[in-house]
């Protein structure tokens, strides 16, 4: 089965995501550690993501989008995927939609992972203090949660046109929402 995994920042989206995919065998692709790792090694594209993932904005659509297309190109996203934090804008989701579709790909489902603002904010102002992600200061994470509001939370919309959306409520301790997410991923 193939996966896109949607949800605020905070929701336990990644960690649950690695999981699950190692779990089921399947690729497990992340965008923002994709990114992270370039921004350590100091890449062409690691230097262009850098300031705006400081600010807690969104990286633009082409960098992200060509470097989801080389994985689809190369055959790396066939059969069992979890795409974890893309797409996160309508442009990103057309060109996922398109791309497959030119490979032959299909997508299964979208799951939403759904957390109230609330405990987002808690969870993401506790792993600042445990992490210490550079995108964790308060104001940043104030800002993901915007850009969230604004630029990824339609495309829970686009995926519900699609007939493929599947949400998951992430407020229970993470065995309940895994197992939860293990029903509707398999
Ligand atoms: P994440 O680890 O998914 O929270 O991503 C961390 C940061 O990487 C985000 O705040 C963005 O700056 C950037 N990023 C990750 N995925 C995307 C994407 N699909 N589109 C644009 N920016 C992204």
């Amino acid at each position: 089965m193939n996966l896109v995994f949607l949800g605020p920042p905070g929701s336990g989206k990644g960690t649950q995501a690695k999981k699950l995919a190692e779990k089921l065998g399947y690729v497990h692709l992340s965008t923002g550690d994709v990114l992270r790792q370039a921004v350590a090694d100091g890449t062409e594209l690691g230097k262009k993501a850098d300031g705006y993932m400081k600010a807690g904005e969104l990286v633009p659509d082409d960098l992200i989008i060509g470097l989801i297309e080389e994985q689809v190109s190369a055959g790396k996203l066939k059969n069992g995927f979890i795409l974890d934090g893309f797409p996160r804008t309508i442009p990103q989701a057309e060109s996922l939609r398109d791309m497959l579709k030119k490979y032959q790909v299909s997508l299964d489902k979208a799951v939403l992972l759904d957390v109230g603002e609330d405990e987002i904010m808690k969870r993401l102002l506790n792993r600042a203090k445990i992490e210490g992600r550079p995108d964790d200061t308060e104001d940043v994470i104030k800002n993901r949660i915007e850009v969230y509001k604004q630029q990824t939370a339609p495309i829970v919309e686009f995926y519900k046109g699609e007939s493929i959306l599947q949400t998951v409520r992430g407020e229970d301790t993470p065995e309940n929402v895994f197992n939860a997410l293990l029903q509707v991923a398999q």
